[in-house]
Order: structure tokens, then C-alpha cells, then sequence
């Protein structure tokens, strides 16, 4: 009963494909794959219906698990569920892309995805899918060498996501197959002038931009452009440093963590919530979506109230004004700098 009672108080954000985006939706990054069919499983119990996984997390078979077992218990139906996957680098030519996005919808064993995003505007020499299943800034697990660049423009991969498109509420019919089975397309990781210029070409037009934001990286105008674009922005990484002190990011260990800045405890303490609930609601509140990761499930519970109250004009501001442009998930650093992207 409390379940779906959140559940319906979590709102649906409109894309540009016609179909719902729930805004509070559960992210797979760094759950072991023993885990996560586990975690799933919770997170659909405890009210989620929305679930954001890739190919490179290496847990969408354990993620298919866990939503196989929510729907046959009765939790849900899989029309209840957003599913997003995304496509890694390796896989942007358009043979390599259509093989991907089949893999990735089989692996999950579901009929469709609602959403395939391209996961970085960076496309790296293919690696055989039976040779990848860690998907690969590099060629070799012990990270000596860089996987080299492949000459595939954006518009190349994203002529081919859009063959791969069902017909849908907004979508139209000559760029998409009865065979389809991709709801809404979308990217991640791309700034403003990428925006642009795959908006000059898209027949199906972005439903989604994915990227990292939270008051260390506010982005204002990147938010305008994609609200510009009627792009719908997810915010990944809401909580900053948080989810980077276990990979030992160095620029996570020397910042204070948002869980204890000041404005952030402030607004917590005079609303009787968690700090956690308060960096989600500074996204929610400016109508991003928001994806937060916990396996616990007592976290999962917190971090998906984060839409029924709010924070005022003054937090909103005080929050915001924390932004430095300090980014985390920079592949140019963080990942041993394979790249430089950003
Ligand atoms: P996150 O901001 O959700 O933080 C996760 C960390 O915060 C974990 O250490 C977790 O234990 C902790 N945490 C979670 N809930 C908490 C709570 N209530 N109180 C205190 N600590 C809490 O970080 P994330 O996993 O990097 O981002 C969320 C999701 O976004 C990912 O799981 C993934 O689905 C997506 N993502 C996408 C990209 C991309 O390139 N598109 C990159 C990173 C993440």
C-alpha cells in the first residue's frame, strides 16, 4: 500500500518521443552483478519504476533477473517500467550499433527498451562483443592502452538508433520500423554544440540528455540549451564526490562532501529530511530527472521521497550557489586519462 502510494506521487515528465519519464528513477553503476538482481527487485518494491542501466555497468542480465521476479510476483507489469540502457563507444559504427542495441534489449530479456542513449560522444575501435564484457577506455585490463578513436561521426550512430525506433506517440513513421523496439533515443555526456548539431539532423528528434550535475556542476546554460532543444535532462551523480571516493578520485577526496555542505544540512535540518533528499529535491525542484544509486534499501526509500516537499527560493539559491564547475566523471582524469573529452 505505502508503495504505490509514493509511486504516485512521483511525477511523469513528458519527453519529445510522447511517452512518460518517471523523475525519480534507480541507477546501476557500480552494483556488482551478484547484487543487482537483488537491488532491482528492491527498488521496483520499494516504489521505483524507473531504472537506468548501460552496457558498460555489466549488470543488465542481473537487472532482467530482478525485474523478471518483480513482475512475477505481481509487483508490476513490464508497462509499468522505463528501462534505459545505453550504447558504449566501442559500438558507435552502424553495424556495431544495431548488434549492441539488440544485445543490450536481450540481455535485459525484455521486448523493447524505453530509452537507448548514446553514453558518450566518443566512438573507440570496436571490440567483439564476445571479447568486451568489460567495456573499455582501454584495450587491456591492466589499462596500458588507450583503445584507439574510430572514425564514426555522431550523426552516423544516431541515423542508426533512429531504424532501430518503434513507431510512438510523437515519433513519425518513415524513420521508424513496426519492428522497432526502442521507445526514445537520447545521449549523454554531451555538451551544448553537440546538442546543436545533432538537433540539425535528428528525424527522430532527442527525448533525453544524461550528465553528470549536482551544486559542485551546475551547468546553467547547458540547461537552458537542452530546455531550448525540449530535451529532457537527467542529472546522474546527484550527490557530487559521493559515488567517486570509491573509485579514489582524487578531486572527490579533497572537496567537502555535498552530504555536509552547509546550505544543503540547513534546508535538511528546518524540513526534517535527509541531506540526501535535499540534493535530490534541488534537481527535482528545477524539473530534472534524477537517478540515485543505493543498495540499501532503507537509502532506496529516502532517496525516492525526494518530489513531496519544498525547498525555498532562498535554499534553492544558497544551493545553487555552491557550483564551482567541479566535475567528477571526467574519463580525461578520472579514468586514467584515456581521453580527453571534456
Ligand atoms: P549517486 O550520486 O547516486 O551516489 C551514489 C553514492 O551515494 C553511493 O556511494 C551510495 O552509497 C551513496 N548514497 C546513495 N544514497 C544515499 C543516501 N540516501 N545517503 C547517503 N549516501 C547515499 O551516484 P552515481 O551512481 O554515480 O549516479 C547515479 C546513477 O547515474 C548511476 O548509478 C548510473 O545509473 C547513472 N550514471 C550515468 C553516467 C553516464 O555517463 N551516463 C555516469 C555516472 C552515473
Amino acid at each position: 500500500m505505502r508503495t504505490r502510494s509514493i509511486t504516485s506521487k512521483i511525477p511523469q515528465l513528458r519527453l519529445a518521443s510522447g511517452y512518460n519519464i518517471p523523475q525519480v528513477g534507480f541507477g546501476l553503476w557500480k552494483i556488482p552483478p551478484e547484487q543487482t538482481a537483488n537491488a532491482v527487485y528492491h527498488a521496483i518494491k520499494a516504489g521505483y519504476r524507473h531504472i537506468d542501466g548501460a552496457y558498460g555497468y555489466k549488470n543488465s542480465v542481473e537487472a532482467g533477473e530482478g525485474i523478471r521476479r518483480a513482475i512475477r510476483e505481481g509487483l508490476v507489469s513490464r508497462a509499468d517500467l522505463f528501462i534505459t540502457s545505453k550504447l558504449w563507444n566501442n559500438y558507435h559504427a552502424r553495424r556495431h550499433a544495431i548488434e549492441m542495441a539488440h544485445v543490450e534489449t536481450d540481455a535485459w530479456g525484455l521486448d523493447y527498451l524505453d530509452l537507448f542513449l548514446i553514453h558518450f560522444p566518443i566512438a573507440q575501435q570496436y571490440i567483439p562483443l564476445s571479447e568486451s564484457r568489460f567495456p573499455s577506455w582501454y584495450l587491456d585490463a591492466s589499462r596500458t592502452r588507450v583503445t584507439p578513436r574510430a572514425p564514426v561521426p555522431i550523426s552516423e550512430t544516431w541515423q542508426v538508433l533512429e531504424s532501430l525506433v518503434a513507431p510512438g506517440p510523437e515519433q513519425p513513421s518513415p524513420t521508424t520500423t513496426s519492428s522497432g523496439f526502442l521507445r526514445s533515443l537520447g545521449v549523454s555526456n554531451f555538451n551544448a554544440q553537440l546538442l546543436y548539431d545533432l538537433t540539425s539532423h535528428a528525424r527522430v528528434p532527442p527525448s533525453v540528455l544524461q550528465v553528470e550535475h549536482h551544486p559542485y556542476l551546475a551547468q546553467p546554460s547547458l540547461l537552458r540549451a537542452a530546455r531550448d532543444l525540449g530535451i529532457q535532462v537527467t542529472a546522474y551523480s546527484t550527490f557530487g564526490p559521493q559515488s567517486f571516493l570509491e573509485l579514489d578520485n582524487p578531486r572527490a577526496r579533497d572537496v567537502v562532501p555535498l552530504l555536509q555542505a552547509e546550505p544543503v544540512v540547513r534546508a535538511a535540518a528546518r524540513l526534517r529530511r535527509t541531506p540526501a533528499q535535499v540534493l535530490l529535491r534541488w534537481c527535482t525542484q528545477r524539473g530534472l530527472v534524477v537517478i540515485p544509486k543505493s543498495v540499501h534499501p532503507d537509502r532506496m526509500a529516502e532517496n525516492l521521497d525526494c518530489c513531496s516537499f519544498d525547498l525555498t527560493v532562498e535554499e534553492m539559491d544558497a544551493i545553487s550557489s555552491l557550483d564551482r564547475g567541479l566535475r567528477f566523471n571526467d574519463p580525461g582524469m578520472t579514468h586514467g586519462s584515456p581521453l580527453h573529452i571534456f
